[in-house]
C-alpha cells in the first residue's frame, strides 16, 4: 500500500524528514518520552519529533553517561554530541526515569539548542491533587513555549492541535483492532512503521494517511493466519528486525504495552473541556509506564486485560538493557501472568549491540512451548 510506504520512507530517512519539515517553516522540537505534551508543542507552531538513537557507536557520550545507562539515552546523546541532531530547535524532557533526568541535565548544561524545557509532571497519577499539579505544570510549559515564539498560544490553537492528535490516536487504535481481529491484514513491521512514523512526520499528513489506511484495511478479508498470538510489553522497541524474527518463528503480534506502541497513542483528549486540564486527564487515565505510578497492580491488570481482549497465547517482554524501571516491574508482572496461566518470556535489547540470533532462538523456543 503506497500510504504505508510513505511511513517506511520516513522512518528509514529521519534526517531527510527533518529537512522536509524545516522547509515548511516549522521548527523542530525533539522529545524522547511518551509523556511529552505534544499537543502543546504543536499548538505553539513547532514540530514535535520523537528522538531515537541512530545506533552509532558510543564514543563522545561515554564522557557523560555511564555504560550502565540504557542505550536509548546514550545513543541519542551521542547523536547530539556528534551533530546528527543539528536540525533541532529545542528539546523537551518530561520528568520520568533517572536515566532520562540525567540526560536532561547533560543536555541543558551543554546548551546546544536555543530551547530547552524540563516538564516536571507528577510521578503519582491517581489522585485529584496530582491532576491539579499536572495542569499547573502544563500551564507553565505553555508559558515557556509562548516566550519562545513571542505570542500567546490560544485555546483555538490548542483545540486544533488536540483534534489532529486525537485523529492520529483514533486511527492507530483502529489499525491495532483490525489487525487483532484479522491477523495478516498488515505486517507487524508495517504497524510499527506507522506508529514510529506518526511520531516524526508532519501530523496533519499522518492523520490523513492513517485514515486512508484504515479505510483500505476495513475492506480487506485475508485468509486466517496460522501461528501464535503474542502481546509485546516493555519500553521502546526500535528494532524492526524483531518483528520479522517473530513472524519467522511462527508468531504474530496482536497488541502491545510499549511506549513505542499503544502506550503512546492510547486514550483521547476531551475536545469540549478546557484544553490543559483535558490533556492532563488523558495522562491520568492512560496506562502508566513504570516510571510513573497509578496503583500497585495497574500495569499487571492492563497486561492481563490485553491478553484476554486479544485472545493472546503469550507475552513477550522486551526491555532495553539497563532499563531499571521496566526490570523492577518485570518479576511482579511475570508472577501476575503466571497466576492467570499466561506464559511469558523476556528479552533484553541494546540499540548498539543487537543480538538477533539469540532473540530468534529464544522466541522459537517460546513459540513451540506455548
Ligand atoms: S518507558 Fe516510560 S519513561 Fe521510558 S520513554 Fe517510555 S514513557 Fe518515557
Ligand atoms: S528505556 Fe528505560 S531507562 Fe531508558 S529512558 Fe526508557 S524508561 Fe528510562
Amino acid at each position: 500500500m503506497k500510504e504505508i510506504e510513505i511511513f517506511h520512507a520516513a522512518v528509514n530517512h529521519i534526517p531527510d524528514m527533518a529537512l522536509k519539515i524545516q522547509k515548511t517553516g516549522r521548527k523542530i522540537m525533539g522529545y524522547l518520552c511518551s509523556y511529552a505534551p505534544e499537543e502543546l508543542i504543536y499548538a505553539a507552531g513547532f514540530h514535535p519529533m520523537r528522538l531515537f538513537s541512530s545506533k552509532s557507536e558510543i564514543i563522545l557520550a561515554e564522557n557523560h553517561l555511564q555504560s550502565y545507562c540504557c542505550s536509548l539515552v546514550r545513543g541519542v546523546l551521542e547523536d547530539s554530541l556528534t551533530g546528527k541532531l543539528e536540525y533541532l530547535f529545542g528539546t523537551v524532557f518530561p520528568h520520568t526515569c533517572d536515566s532520562m533526568q540525567r540526560l536532561s541535565d547533560i543536555w541543558r548544561m551543554n546548551g546546544k539548542y536555543p530551547f530547552f524545557a524540563d516538564v516536571v509532571l507528577p510521578a503519582k497519577l491517581n489522585t485529584e491533587s496530582a491532576k491539579v499539579y499536572m495542569t499547573d505544570v502544563l500551564a507553565r510549559f505553555k508559558k515557556d513555549l509562548e516566550m519562545a515564539i513571542g505570542k500567546e498560544i490560544t485555546d483555538t490553537d490548542l483545540k486544533d492541535s488536540i483534534c489532529i492528535f486525537n485523529q492520529i490516536r483514533k486511527n492507530l487504535s483502529a489499525i491495532y483492532d483490525l489487525n487483532s481481529q484479522n491477523p495478516g491484514i498488515i505486517s507487524d513491521r508495517d504497524i510499527y512503521a506507522l506508529v514510529k512514523g506518526s511520531m516524526i512526520m508532519d501530523r496533519k499528513e499522518v492523520a490523513g494517511l492513517l485514515s486512508q489506511i484504515v479505510s483500505h484495511l476495513e475492506k480487506m478479508s485475508p485468509s486466517p493466519r496460522k501461528g501464535k498470538r503474542l502481546i509485546l510489553s516493555g519500553s521502546v522497541c526500535d528494532t524492526p528486525d524483531i518483528f520479522d524474527a517473530i513472524e519467522t518463528a511462527g508468531g504474530f503480534i496482536v497488541g502491545d504495552d510499549l511506549c513505542t506502541g499503544s502506550r503512546w497513542f492510547e486514550g483521547r483528549v476531551m475536545e469540549d473541556e478546557p484544553p490543559l486540564s483535558a490533556i492532563a486527564s488523558r495522562y491520568m487515565a492512560r496506562v502508566t509506564c513504570p516510571a510513573k505510578h497509578s496503583g500497585l497492580v495497574t500495569r499487571a491488570e492492563n497486561l492481563i486485560s490485553l491478553v484476554e481482549k486479544n485472545k493472546a497465547d503469550g507475552v513477550v517482554f522486551l526491555f532495553l538493557k539497563f532499563c531499571d524501571p521496566h526490570s523492577f516491574d518485570y518479576p511482579y508482572l511475570k508472577e501476575s501472568l503466571e497466576k492467570k496461566g499466561i506464559k511469558s518470556t523476556a528479552f533484553e535489547m541494546d540499540d548498539q549491540q543487537q543480538s538477533l540470533g539469540q532473540f530468534m532462538t529464544r522466541i522459537e523456543t517460546f513459540i513451540h512451548m506455548i
